[in-house]
């Protein structure tokens, strides 16, 4: 195998259990007989040593500032059953969160490296499994991974995967990006490949295929519950709607009328499908396909309120670099939203942008109640769930928050 040995001091994050090692770490690579490069191939699982010979762990090759991965520290190799181990006690914390129930069939089983699984994404959606690799190693290693998911997690049969827009750009990569790896349950295609799965009782058509990420946001399900709680009676702007996850809870909870707002036409017909799966009486749910700022102006224009605002945008900031702008942008949207809530009003606030922390993005909003001059108060702060966990060597993992906001 590939060794990758450090420089002199540079072990100590790795001996802290931090999975990565920098590019700029590293002292020399011996590489293993075979090699026609003269480097490591992409993906390559290569074993990183001390400048003192010791045994740090192994991991997947990346071309790149971050040059390996770790996946199992103090080994010299995989372990054997090693995939089978990982997707198991992944599971294994599912379970003891209590998100295995006949209400909840939906969830997220592998977080990448807070399920020390660096550049791996799986989530669950009833007896499907998608799977998502950001890293040519876990894409090397998808059709282990999909067997060790089909053998470990029960409800399971089918095993999908989707990595066309997660993958490093390469021009090579070796074969499919996209498609069953493992399908079980071969309907699907009679059914539109699209199907139920159920989050806290609420059933949501999941469509894998064409939906946004690997088809649905599991990362709001404790946030949507919270607004179920303070839905009775409101009239609700669930803004940046997707396919309805804050409707719905909101609706449950006995909201007075929900307006569902996206720009996304195929978003907003999967809206108007949970709806009428989940409330098919209901006259009390608008689903309108329109900009955000478009339609809060147009709604200001009319002099409309509403007691209850959910504001869930895509991230603004996908890089460091784009920070600023991203906040002017989250201050813009937080202000015209701040706006429009009636006095003693709520607003549900979140930015999923991994570069803008906490601080920052509770200023541009507090920023954006300044300008409208609108008093506000923080009722709690929203973070994402635990099945979306934070290895604690690997803080850079927590990257979704929320302020709900009494506005007087
Ligand atoms: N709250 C949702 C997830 C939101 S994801 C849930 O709980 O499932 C962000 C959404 O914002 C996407 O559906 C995307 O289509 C939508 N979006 C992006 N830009 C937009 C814009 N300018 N106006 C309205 N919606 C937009």
């Amino acid at each position: 195998m590939t060794t990758v040995y450090l420089k002199p001091k540079k072990e100590e994050s790795l001996k802290r259990f931090h999975p990565w090692v920098f590019s700029g770490a590293i002292a020399r690579v011996v590489l293993d007989a075979g090699h026609k490069t003269s480097a490591p191939d992409e993906g390559e699982l290569v074993c990183v040593r001390s400048s003192a010979d010791e045994v740090l762990g192994v991991g997947h090759w990346q071309i790149g500032s971050i040059a390996v991965r770790i996946l199992a520290f103090g080994e010299e190799k995989l372990p054997v059953n090693f995939w089978i181990q990982r997707i198991n006690a992944a599971y294994k914390v599912r379970e003891a969160i209590g998100l295995i129930r006949s209400d909840n069939n939906t969830f997220r089983l592998v977080h990448g490296e807070g399920d020390f699984l660096p550049g791996l994404i799986v989530d669950v959606y009833a007896d499907t499994a998608v799977v998502q690799a950001h890293s040519i190693g876990m894409h090397l290693c998808r059709n282990e991974i999909a067997d060790a998911i089909l053998a470990e997690v029960p409800q399971v049969q089918n095993v999908y995967y989707k990595s066309d827009d997660t993958l490093p750009f390469k021009a090579a990569i070796e074969g499919e990006k996209t498609g069953y790896l493992i399908e079980t349950v071969q309907d699907r295609k009679a059914q539109n490949e699209a199907f139920w799965s159920t989050e806290n009782g609420l059933d949501f058509r999941i469509d894998w295929l064409r939906g946004q990420k690997t088809g649905f946001f599991i990362d709001q399900r404790e946030n949507r519950a919270l607004v179920e709680r303070y839905a009775a009676g409101k009239e609700v702007l669930n803004m940046f709607c997707y396919t309805g996850g804050f409707s719905l809870y909101a609706l449950r909870g006995g909201a007075k009328h929900v307006d569902s707002v996206d720009v996304s036409q195929k978003a907003i017909d999967l809206v108007n499908v949970n709806v009428a799966k989940n409330f098919p009486k209901a006259t009390n749910h608008t689903a309108v396909t329109a900009d955000a700022f478009e339609y809060l102006s147009a709604q200001k224009a009319q002099n409309r309120t509403f007691d209850l605002i959910i504001l869930d945008p895509p991230a603004f900031a996908k890089h460091r670099d784009a920070v600023k702008n991203a906040l002017r942008g989250y201050q813009r949207i937080n202000a015209k939203a701040i706006e429009m809530i009636s006095h003693g009003g709520i607003l549900f606030t979140f930015s999923c942008s991994q570069a803008v922390d906490k601080e920052a993005f509770r200023l541009a909003v507090f920023s954006a109640a300044a300008q409208v001059g609108r008093k506000v108060r923080i009722l709690h702060q929203l973070h994402q769930p635990q099945d979306h966990p934070i290895n604690i060597y690997h803080p850079e993992g927590e990257y979704l928050k929320g302020l709900v906001l009494y506005v007087e």
